[in-house]
């Protein structure tokens, strides 16, 4: 693995890289994707999948990759439109927050700005999905920066001065620690294949590993 200047000034930021004892994260460092980390987006498309494809016996541990075509058994038409309804502003409005997220989040929002960066190309309907969430934090500091592409995501971190981010998308994973990240990967069945990447299967973990002393 190779790191640029800039990189490795982030690495030793963030060091240690894989170790949950010793993680200690300033709030300020710290960024977040939306779907599937935050928001539990899938649930959505799970249940339209039973209903709509009447697939009943699927689940969200059916989606064992993160390419939905390979774990859907419909063609791949069926699939791109219960996507495009998934991520729709009227079922965006749905998607059920991950437990503890919102606990979390207002905690944090109290003392720093809460930085998301989402691959999503149209951001307005998961703000207002935010807000509704989060309304203990002021509006103004929730900031959401929609790539539209997860490789764009190490840019928007690098400008926003953030070291450590919290994702669910394994290759994303990967390519951020490449750019000297440090990840903290958020568990879900799609992201089990073997990695050393920090794992947490629930925000009280992360919770753990604030600095909160350094607010
Ligand atoms: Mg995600």
């Amino acid at each position: 693995m190779k790191f640029g200047s800039n990189s490795m000034s982030r690495l030793k930021f963030a060091l240690p890289t894989n170790s949950k004892s010793c993680l200690k994260i300033r709030p300020e460092a710290l960024a977040f994707d939306i779907d599937g980390v935050v928001a539990d987006t899938m649930e959505i498309f799970v249940d339209l999948v039973r209903n709509k494809l009447g697939l009943k016996n699927f689940s969200k541990d059916s989606i064992i990759e993160y390419e939905l075509y390979r774990c859907v058994p419909a063609p791949r038409d069926a699939i791109d439109e219960l996507l495009c309804i998934t991520l729709s502003d009227e079922y965006t409005m749905k998607i059920p927050p991950l437990p503890g997220a919102k606990e979390f989040l207002s905690k944090l929002g109290q003392v720093t700005n809460l930085r998301f960066v989402t691959a999503r190309i149209w951001p307005e309907s998961i703000i207002k999905w935010l807000y509704n969430l989060l309304p203990e934090v002021k509006q103004e500091r929730i900031e959401v920066f929609a790539t539209g592409d997860p490789q764009a995501k190490a840019n928007i971190l690098k400008n926003l001065g953030v070291s450590v981010f919290v994702e669910d998308r394994l290759d994303t994973c990967h390519s951020l620690r490449e750019e000297g990240f440090q990840v903290v990967l958020f568990d879900q069945p799609w992201n089990r294949k073997e990695n050393s990447f920090i794992r947490i299967k629930h925000w009280d973990e992360l919770n753990n590993f604030i600095d909160w002393d350094s607010c």
